[in-house]
């Protein structure tokens, strides 16, 4: 079975169809979704969805792009949902330095902020980086966040990075189905990492992996990521599909599922 732990379902591309496009995650044995919030607006979205659907649940948090549209009293917002059985997570929070430098300071206020939520609640984060690996990296190296435990979802970091986060037994790596792509070149990275430490993800309605590419992505075609990192691992699809099962109820362990013999 499978988790996609990060996907984006309510784009209005992805809501407009969501029992269709649920069916077919199931098809091809997508056990749970979890959909990461990235401001208040969709925090409320992605609750109802989970109301509705028993396979979805969700990360509540204030992305890095949507800080400048926030508020600081926003940040206290979140705490509110953070009882509903539904949410296994903070996210997706973090730092972006591609989209905006003007406001590193408030993001950073904005990251930090949160992750103690997370710390509190004894809750794992979800965590975007972009331009910004470096200066994640060293915050959360901070003696204040030894606790923390998180997801560096989508990562494009290199070796020296990689080293640092799983130097910590906290953190786990996913990577999106840019890695199916020809002109994708940082397979050794993936190569240096345990499975122990992966997770699965398609970042849905982004990143659609070959052959599906310049459709909207959707869970289903977790699939072809899946085959892909087996191939760069060189582990057998469905032991790969097992470990990293066992590795996403390890950190999500508000997810109840099948998974019996859950925390390792
Ligand atoms: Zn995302």
């Amino acid at each position: 079975m499978i988790v996609d732990t990060h996907s984006h379902l309510y784009y209005p591309e992805l809501k407009s169809n969501l029992d269709e496009i649920l069916k077919r995650a199931q098809d091809i044995g997508i056990e749970k979704i979890i959909i990461p919030s990235v401001n208040i607006e969709t925090i409320k979205e992605i609750i109802d969805i989970s109301d509705k659907y028993e396979i979805i649940y969700t990360a509540v948090g204030i992305h890095p792009t949507d800080v400048k549209n926030s508020q600081r009293k926003h940040i206290k917002l979140i705490e509110e949902y953070l009882q509903h059985p539904k949410v296994v997570a903070i996210g997706e929070i973090g730092l972006d330095f591609y989209w905006d430098k003007s406001n590193i300071d408030e993001q950073k206020y904005f990251f930090e902020e949160q992750i103690n939520i997370a710390i509190e609640y004894d809750l794992p984060i979800i965590i975007h980086t972009r331009n910004s690996i470096e200066d994640t990296i060293e915050l959360l190296n901070k003696e204040a966040y030894i606790k923390i435990k998180g997801q560096f979802h989508c990562f494009s970091g290199n070796k020296e990075n990689l080293e640092k986060i799983l130097s910590n037994d906290n953190f786990f790596i996913s990577f999106c189905g840019n890695i199916t792509y020809k002109n994708y070149k940082k397979t050794e990275i993936i190569k240096s990492i345990p499975p122990q430490k992966l997770l699965f993800e398609t970042d849905s309605p982004f990143m659609t992996p070959i052959p599906i590419k310049n459709k909207i992505n959707e869970p289903a075609n977790i699939i072809y990521t899946i085959i892909r990192l087996s191939e760069i691992l060189n582990i057998e699809f469905d032991a790969l599909v097992e470990i990293v099962y066992n590795n996403s109820y390890k950190l999500f362990k508000k997810l109840k599922g099948e998974n019996k013999n859950n925390i390792i």
